[in-house]
């Protein structure tokens, strides 16, 4: 790590030119700094690749001519993922160790944060602009967010991208230093750890701050890169501190009250900042990863993991031991795995946090699991079905008193929750409801639930078989994973009951072939099987940064749409803000293919046709509309995104007139 700049010598030379700035001191003149074009080579990821033994030279030539024919320009990396020939994880693993001996924008271009065009037309812009970085330039444009550039700057230089806020400042650091002085650099001192101090500025061409730091506080600086933006708000909101005498620290109510001793006391003011910012976000798990040169902190949020914030890598130990005291783990043991647990209450609500802690080359990892207990029960005109099929569920499958009704999906596709959605609808006092799961995701008032999980001994069919003698109007299954399961399914609706389950296929039709595929007669399948409804998840448009753009080349014909048709549309995408965490995406909404049984579909059925038949004659139901349809009219409501449709719904070639899809949300 070469961040710590020793007292004394000027480090001017290895730190990039400062950026052209309206200070009052004049520019130094330096060169520009152009990105070596042969770093920036889009075939470069290609010849690394190549190099690892990740890719063959005809794969990487292969690629590179169908690049060359795309309408409209995609980062070679993202092309050869979609070709199926390296999985994105390695892709990754791949060019982070290679990222190094990229330029920044050579690692946009790799993100595909920015196109080749927008680079070369600030290349050309900045000729006349000594200092000035194409990057830099782009932000200043707004073609680029500023966390977006400074985020590839600090891979560049593998340094730790801090998101500025007052819980992560040493306020025993600023007896020494004005906060006018700090605001006028915008500059930031952190903390003294093992014998540096840790300093936060939003660009690396700062050696005249830096130096008279080091002149301050008497010890070598460790640099970290953070917003401009937040670097302002947070000394403002230190001054309002300094004014009123007291920290606006984010607190955390902990059920477990534990000691913080002085030293601790800023490891546990972030820890606290962390967890509080997860559970406003919506996360659903928080990682704390010390790495090489910085501790990186992630949520997952929405199902993808976000980078949130890093911290100097000085500060590893301190914040695992403060989360290891929270969840009760052994801090004094660092060579075993350990779990633990957290109990906190925010805004009333009982919140355990399930700890884990994995040790790995460069210390303990600690993952966190956010278990709210009040899971919220999402009603059926929340999931976002379109109101016609809502409607056709409503009627036709969920009405009639026998009969299975069945929801289908990958895991995390919310199956489950749509399951209880419809259990919840049916339930009335009128109805005896009986449940089988495993485990109880969701406790609801009425209904009798069994959790299989928790009942060693009890096998899911001999529950089933139990359900039965309970005398019940409505049976639910958790899962259908076998025969036997699907028979007890099969024989509780041929005896007058109605079944509930999920099943784990790829969409509607597959549903009814997987039965057949578990030696369930035609006969049965077909008389029994009421409804299919398949479902997907996909990533709701963040409402704060959408904004118009129009489809890709890639986009249109990954949906087999028509450019001509889709211009009769005005789409919109996020563009990524602070709300998003710069994803473009906020929140989830379904994408739903409901497979009402008719006449055509049972004789189908009966005559044992092929799957594509099947399907085929689902298509000419009335009322059906397959996953990528119902997406493709999401993503016209500006609801989710085409990219998102592509990723997430199986492809079918064929989509109807788009106005005829649209008219179901109407
Ligand atoms: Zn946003």
């Amino acid at each position: 790590m070469s961040t710590a700049l020793p007292a004394g010598t000027s480090d001017h030379d290895a730190l990039p030119p400062p950026r052209g700035s309206a200070d009052s001191t004049p520019p130094r003149a330096r060169p520009a700094v152009v990105p070596e074009s042969s770093l920036d080579d889009p075939k470069r990821i290609g010849r690394i690749l190549v190099e690892d033994g990740l890719l063959t030279e005809e794969q990487l030539s292969k690629a590179l001519r169908i690049q060359s024919r795309l309408e409209a320009s995609k980062p070679l990396a993202a092309l050869i993922i979609e070709l199926g020939w390296v999985s994105r994880p390695r892709l990754e693993t791949a060019l982070r160790r290679h990222r190094r001996e990229l330029s920044v924008e050579g690692i946009l271009l790799e993100k595909g944060a920015i196109t080749a065009e927008q680079l070369t037309a600030a290349q050309e812009t900045i000729k006349a602009q000594p200092g000035v970085t194409p990057g830099r330039h782009l932000v200043e444009l707004g073609a680029l967010s500023e966390r977006a550039y400074l985020e590839a700057y600090c891979e560049k230089h593998d340094l730790p991208f801090v998101d500025a806020d007052p819980s992560i400042v040493d306020p025993q650091l600023l007896k020494k230093v004005s906060l006018r002085y700090l605001a006028r650099h915008l500059a930031l001192p952190l903390s003294i750890q093992d014998g540096k101090l840790n300093v936060l500025v939003d660009d690396l061409g700062k050696a005249d701050v830096v130096s008279e730091m080091q002149r301050l506080y008497g010890c070598p600086v460790s640099v970290c890169i953070g917003e401009a933006r937040r670097i302002r708000e947070t000394i403002e909101a230190l001054g309002t501190d300094a004014e009123s005498g007291k920290r606006s620290a984010t607190r955390v109510q902990y059920h477990r009250l534990s000691e913080t001793g002085e030293q601790g006391q800023a490891a546990a003011e972030i820890v606290d900042h962390i967890i509080a910012r997860a559970l406003r976000d919506g996360a659903s798990d928080i990682h704390v990863e010390p790495m090489q040169s910085k501790v990186r902190v992630r949520f997952r949020v929405d199902g993808g993991l976000v980078h949130v914030t890093d911290y100097p890598v000085s500060y590893a130990p301190s914040l695992i031991s403060r989360i290891k005291v929270l969840a009760q783990a052994d801090i004094a043991e660092h060579r075993v795995h350990q779990d633990g647990r957290i109990c906190v209450n925010s805004r009333g609500e009982d919140i355990d946090l399930r700890a884990s802690f994995y040790v790995t080359v460069y210390g303990e990892n600690a993952v966190l699991r956010i278990l709210r207990k009040a899971k919220a029960l999402v009603g059926l005109e929340e999931m976002g079905l379109a109101p016609a099929t809502l409607k056709v569920l409503n009627d036709e499958v969920l009405e009639p008193t026998t009969g299975i009704v069945l929801v289908t999906g990958p895991t995390g596709s919310g199956k489950t929750t749509t399951l209880y959605a419809a259990v919840e609808r049916l339930n009335d006092e009128s109805k005896k409801i009986i449940t089988c799961e495993d485990p109880v995701e969701y406790v609801i008032d009425g209904i009798t639930q069994c959790s299989v999980a928790s009942r060693p001994g009890i096998t899911f069919v001999d529950s089933l078989r139990a359900i039965v003698r309970q005398d019940p109007d409505i049976i639910l299954i958790g899962e259908i994973r076998d025969h036997e399961s699907a028979d007890m399914a099969i024989q509780s609706a041929l005896t007058g009951h109605k079944v509930l389950s999920t099943f784990h296929t790829e969409d509607s039709v597959g549903a009814l072939v997987r039965l057949l595929e578990m030696e369930i007669e035609p006969f049965l399948a077909a008389s029994t099987v009421t409804g299919v409804l398949a479902q997907r998840l996909v990533r709701r448009q963040c409402p704060q940064c959408r904004a118009e753009y129009s489809p890709t080349a890639a986009e249109i014909k990954a949906l087999s749409l028509s450019r001509d048709e889709m211009a009769g549309f005005s789409l919109t995408k996020g563009r990524g803000c602070p709300h998003c965490f710069y994803t473009g995406y906020r929140g989830r909404t379904g994408v739903f293919e409901l497979l009402v049984m008719h006449d055509v579909l049972r004789d189908a059925i009966l005559q044992k046709r092929p799957a594509h038949e099947l399907r085929r004659l689902a298509f000419e139901t009335p009322g059906f509309v397959c996953l990528q349809e119902d997406g493709i009219a999401k993503a016209i409501r500006g609801e989710t995104t085409l990219s998102e449709v592509a990723e997430n719904c199986p492809r079918s070639k064929t989509v109807r007139p788009l106005g005829r899809l649209l008219e179901l949300y109407e």
